[in-house]
């Protein structure tokens, strides 16, 4: 039935492949992946696309119009690589990887360009359809995002949200990806949890630590007391709600003779919605000044939205298991229900419009781990490419059938991006919480 679809990916799946291939051995982390974005615009503009490039940061879409009147359609891939020192295969100099399988996306994206391009491949399609090679999926290198923000480059540290916020999603109606995964089969989950970034830093007061530790205040004890009291509230949050905090130290102090009076955490805090995160934030908050304050420690609090829970399409989930079996056989599907507790910026896309994250295998090992391969390129690359295109070609056939149930029954929490980043901003906050006046009062501010 989908014979056409399948047979013009085939036919390219040397380019398909050889994508994967350079891909992975030229890893480049979030907002950096300028080689794998010229890489992927050569290849396209050679099959003819005209692209909208973003540049100031890496990263393209194009348009396909049928020239008949219907819904738009985003398919995306993802350009960026993770940070694992300890894999084999990382670039020597800046242990990128991509232990993530971004490059299988970034290979699939290639492979639906180029069978798009086939002879009567659009036949039979109406509306348009947008392919996008989109940077920084991943959470990492915040001090090199905050400085991009500074310079008044992004205004968002996922690369999703940082296009949209351009405009670059405008009037898209529905949109989808597919990330690698090393289980058995494809798999469709419900969703996938949101989070928040924070950025933490203790300040006290250096001295001696031998000789007159008493005139100092210790930041490292203070960061300790707030990671122990996070602990301490753990099991207040409720199952249900997916919460998920995982701080980590950044610096813990200088040398090892003087107190140590700057130290700083990462953290996320993660959740099932929005209201969830920002309930449980103010209670990380609470634990991680009252430890300051009980070292007479200064404390400053950046926090950041991250990404909106996922929240996967009801209609997509039915119409990508039928593509997926038709690919995979029904036997190679799963749709598990239930939320990832991994977080992905495809949510701030759902929080606006019908999406679909799901999952397709051919990879191994731990997902951002030293022993995580594409160890099955046809099946992360080529066959993903088919899915996502049998999936293309049900929503916008058939006068768009399909498409417009996704439409009408969609069931999103934002009318416009507008109001999704007024709520975000919400998360946002930043500043000095505690202050210690000469009297002995002491003042917390915990938002
Ligand atoms: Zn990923
Ligand atoms: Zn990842």
């Amino acid at each position: 039935m989908y014979e056409k679809i399948t047979n013009a990916v085939e036919k390219n799946s040397k380019l398909i492949l050889d994508a994967e291939r350079y891909i992975w051995n030229n890893p480049e982390t979030g907002f950096r992946e300028w080689k794998t974005s010229k890489y992927l615009a050569d290849i396209f503009e050679k099959l003819g696309y005209k692209l909208t490039m973003a540049g100031d940061i890496p990263g393209f879409y194009t348009d396909i119009d049928t020239g008949v009147p219907g819904p738009k359609v985003l398919i995306l891939g993802e350009m960026d690589a993770l940070i694992c020192n300890e894999h084999p295969e990382a670039d020597t100099k800046t242990h990128a990887v991509h232990c993530c399988g971004h490059n299988a996306q970034c290979a699939a994206l290639v492979g639906i360009a180029a069978a798009l391009r086939e002879e009567g491949a659009i036949d039979g399609f109406c509306g348009s359809v947008r392919l996008c090679a989109v940077p920084a999926e991943e959470g990492i290198e915040i001090s090199f995002r905050q400085d991009l923000r500074k310079q008044g480059i992004i205004s968002y540290y996922g690369g999703k949200a940082e296009y949209l916020h351009r405009g670059y999603f405008d009037g898209v109606d529905i949109a989808f990806m597919i990330h690698t995964t090393a289980g058995e089969k494809a798999s469709i989950k419900k969703g996938a949890v949101g989070n928040l970034r924070k950025a933490v830093r203790y300040i006290g007061v250096a001295a001696h630590a031998g000789g007159s530790p008493s005139k100092g205040i210790n930041a490292l004890y203070a960061a300790t007391l707030g990671l122990s009291a996070i602990n301490s509230l753990r099991e207040t949050f409720k199952e249900a709600d997916l919460v998920r905090v995982h701080p980590i130290i950044t610096s813990g102090g200088a040398a090892v003779n003087a107190i140590p009076s700057d130290v700083t955490i990462e953290s996320y805090v993660r959740g099932k919605t929005l209201e969830v995160i920002e309930r449980e934030n103010k209670k990380v908050n609470r634990a991680l000044i009252g430890a300051a304050v009980s070292m007479g420690a200064k404390i400053n609090i950046n926090d950041k939205p991250g990404y909106h829970p996922l929240n996967n399409d009801d209609t997509l989930i039915e119409l990508t298991k039928e593509a997926m079996e038709y690919v995979m056989g029904k036997d190679g599907v799963v749709v598990e229900g239930g939320f990832s507790t991994g977080s992905t910026d495809m949510g701030d896309l759902s929080a606006i419009m019908p999406v679909i994250h799901p999952y397709m295998p051919g990879a191994t090992g731990n997902a951002h781990g030293s022993d995580y391969y594409i160890k099955n390129p046809q099946v992360a690359c080529v066959d993903s490419a088919k899915v996502q295109l049998i999936l293309l070609n049900m929503l916008l056939t058939d006068n768009a059938k399909h498409a417009n149930r996704v439409i009408e029954k969609k069931c999103v929490q934002f009318a416009s991006k507008d109001e999704y980043f007024k709520r975000i901003q919400k998360l946002d906050s930043e500043g000095e919480r505690v202050k210690y006046c000469e009297n002995g009062e002491i003042y917390i501010s915990s938002l």
